[in-house]
């Protein structure tokens, strides 16, 4: 018989995340078990289901001496920051791996405004070259543990598995929806995940080009 699939998850941990005010390992865990329930890992065998989503209860240290992770800025033109934390800490490996990289707060230039990086509303980010033009390096998932809610990782796997807000914006309920909180899931997103914990090539496709 062959071997149930499974998608295992990474998580990394800044100092300023885990500073003792949280319990990191219960914010991991909440976030794969809702996380595991919108995506519904456990669906029929004739979907190609079920998925297992699996964490080794490892929350792996991230080195940042001088809190320099601690607020991540994005702009228009990107976030040097966001891909300098992920650069130095994870390489793309083989196999249906998410690397999720649990931060403490984030300034939007965009939606928070002003010109001074502040901590934001962001509550999550993914990394991957689908509407970020300026992305390079190894996709991951950032969440930031000050503003994200329990859906925030359900809702970045979305753009994980290659989707974008506008891909959700006709599906109401949807968790690719803009802002997440949405639980429904379209079939192409379900297929997707399937794709993902399966073929070698689809992962490489998402982790290499850009996909229109
Ligand atoms: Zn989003």
């Amino acid at each position: 018989m062959d071997k149930l699939p499974s998608i295992q998850f990474a998580f990394f941990c800044i100092p300023a995340a885990n500073d003792g005010k949280r319990d990191v390992a219960k914010f991991c865990r909440d976030q794969m078990n809702f996380a595991s329930t919108v995506w519904n890992p456990k669906g029929p065998p004739e979907k190609g289901g079920p998925v297992g989503f699996t964490w080794d209860n490892n929350l792996r240290p991230v080195t940042d001496k001088d809190n320099h992770f601690k607020l991540i800025e994005f702009t228009p033109d990107g976030s040097p920051k966001a891909l300098q934390l992920v650069k130095e800490n994870w390489t793309v490996q083989a196999g249906p791996i998410i690397p999720v990289f649990v931060c403490y707060a984030a300034w939007d230039k965009l939606r928070d405004g002003g010109d001074k990086p502040r901590e934001g509303l962001m509550k999550g980010f993914t990394l991957t070259k689908r509407g970020n033009p300026w992305f390079t390096g190894d996709r991951a998932i950032l969440v930031f543990i000050t503003t994200a809610q329990v859906h925030t990782l359900a809702h970045e796997l979305a753009h994980w598995f290659g989707f974008t807000h506008a891909d959700a914006k006709d599906a109401p309920g949807n968790v690719g929806q803009e802002g997440g909180g949405g639980t429904h899931l379209l079939d192409e997103q379900y297929h997707a995940m399937m794709r993902w914990a399966n073929q070698a090539d689809f992962r490489n496709r998402l982790n290499r080009v850009k996909v229109e």
